[in-house]
């Protein structure tokens, strides 16, 4: 049995109050490692750590600071195939897309950001007899709480920024995932990152995550998780004046308009909808589909995801795997039942998958498409985060608009067509942080990344990363 530590002012250590719980591996449901539950106990240590390491770590120049991100990126691939394995094991995620994505994903939030922090700059404002001139500080000791659908991945994207900006972390990945960041810990170890800089701490997002929220010595929080999480988050940072980045929830449309291009469409629809099992916040979970293409759209679209490999994530060829717990597979198949409630036809998939041999008792769900619903129904409005997606026909792009924009979210879109004008019309008008035109998940790591309305407050990604984790400090000199 693998024992997890946490990681506190450069040490790997046991939960102080002792407390663990289990990991399991969703492939098999087998419990395989133990995690730390830690405490407010621990919070406190790795704060005490942090604070003392971020009286030289604001001051180290910047490409000292990206010298050591650097290093740990530069040991992260050379352990990838087994970081990758991990995720695998501790997600569910098929290794294929760790292998290609995540882990690789992870190398490159921090190269990015050991360059971006030497990029930065700040304002100058010049006025009569003076200038201002702005600058840019660490806040000190900030807290990164992450969730477990990426979790090296997103881990690193908080993580990266805020060390490059001068602060020290005190850093909690997902109780559910939690394998790569140890490993993680041990790189930082291992090439000797300088003690308390970065502090790893595992455990229940209400016990220690709510503890890193309420602790004075804390002065940002970084979160990408649930919406409801999130507003717990805000209600106790608020009224403290932390300041906040709250990456939440989604329910993404798909808009493909007739005139599209057919295959690369169907490919990206297919993808957008079931990567990672669904369980992407930009996942486009609704597929509205022009009328006059709808049947034969779906038609194909039904084949195309009926027939992705799922089983052994740990096999090269699988395409889709586990999900992440069973709770949240019970989730997933409760929301299916109500589809049906609500009056859907169910296209494909709708039930749990159980492959033959070591995965037999595994938490998979067949990847599933539905018809039939109306767009205001639960099914239709909430996020259910798992290989379930709708397809609803539309008449007219203003039709398409009005639904797209008819849920609480607002984090990502995606639109399908081969006229110019109509992608750059629709696009201005979704209400939505993030929109691909005839594509999805293309990253670009400068560009701002966030949602709107219940997705979200403020933005991730290049120098906005930079902005939320230092302080503006206006300096006004008057001449003489
Ligand atoms: P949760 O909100 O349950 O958890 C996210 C993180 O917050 C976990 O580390 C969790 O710990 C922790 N947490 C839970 N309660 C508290 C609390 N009271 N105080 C502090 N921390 C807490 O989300 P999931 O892990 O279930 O992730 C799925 C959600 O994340 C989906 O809604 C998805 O859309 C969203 N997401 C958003 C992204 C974006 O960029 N907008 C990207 C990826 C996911 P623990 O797991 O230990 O409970």
């Amino acid at each position: 049995m693998i024992s997890i530590q946490n990681y506190v002012n450069g040490e790997l250590l046991d939960p102080h109050a002792e407390v663990w719980m289990d990991d399991f591996e969703p492939a098999t449901g087998a419990v395989y490692a133990r995690v730390p539950n830690s405490s407010g106990e621990d919070v406190e240590r790795a704060v005490a750590a942090a604070a003392a390491a971020s009286k030289s770590w604001g001051s180290t120049p910047a490409s000292e600071r990206g010298r050591w991100l650097r290093e740990i990126a530069t040991r992260i691939e050379t352990r990838l195939e087994e970081l990758a394995r991990a995720e695998s094991i501790d997600n569910g995620k098929p290794i294929s897309l760790a292998r290609a994505m995540d882990i690789p994903r992870a190398c490159a939030n921090l190269r990015f950001f050991a360059s971006a922090a030497e990029q930065f700059f700040s304002e100058s404002h010049s006025m009569e007899g003076g200038i201002n001139y702005t600058l840019r500080q660490p806040l000190g000791v900030v807290g990164c709480i992450s969730p477990w659908n990426l979790p090296l991945y997103l881990f690193t994207w908080k993580i990266a920024p805020a060390l490059a900006a001068g602060n020290c972390v005190v850093a909690k990945p997902s109780e559910l995932t939690p394998m790569t960041a140890f490993i993680f810990s041990q790189i930082c170890r291992d090439v000797g990152l300088p003690s308390g800089v970065l502090n790893i701490l595992h455990g229940e997002g209400p016990r220690v995550g709510q503890s890193m929220v309420e602790h004075p010595g804390i002065h940002g929080i970084s979160f990408t998780g649930g919406t409801l999480t999130g507003s717990r988050i805000a209600e106790t940072a608020g009224p403290k004046f932390k300041k906040l980045s709250l990456e939440l929830g989604g329910k993404n449309p798909t808009l493909v308009f007739a005139d599209c291009d057919w295959e690369p469409t169907l490919d990206g629809v297919a993808r957008s909808g079931f990567a990672n099992q669904g369980e992407v916040c930009l996942c486009g979970s609704r597929i509205f589909v022009e009328r006059t293409i709808y049947e034969r759209f779906r038609d194909e679209l039904v084949q195309r995801v009926a027939s992705l490999r799922q089983g052994d994530p740990l096999e090269a060829e699988t395409q889709q795997g586990a999900v992440v717990s069973e709770a949240h597979m019970n989730k997933i198949l409760g929301y299916i039942e109500l589809a049906k409630e609500e009056g859907g036809r169910i296209l494909c998939g709708g039930k749990r998958h159980r492959p033959a041999g070591r995965c037999e008792s595994g938490w998979f769900i067949e990847p599933t498409l539905i018809e039939g619903l109306d767009a205001t129904c639960r099914t239709n409005q909430e996020e259910i985060f798992g290989p379930v997606a709708t397809l609803i026909p539309f008449d007219s792009e203003e039709e398409a608009i009005e639904l797209a924009n008819g849920v609480d979210y607002g984090l990502a879109a995606s639109v399908w067509s081969s006229n110019v004008s109509t992608c750059h019309r629709v696009a201005a008008r979704l209400q939505s942080g993030i929109v691909w035109v005839n594509c999805w998940l293309v990253r670009d790591l400068r560009t701002p990344f966030g949602g709107v309305k219940s997705s979200g407050v403020g933005r991730e990604g290049g120098f906005e990363a930079l902005r939320f984790f230092t302080e503006a400090k206006n300096v006004c000199v008057q001449f003489h």
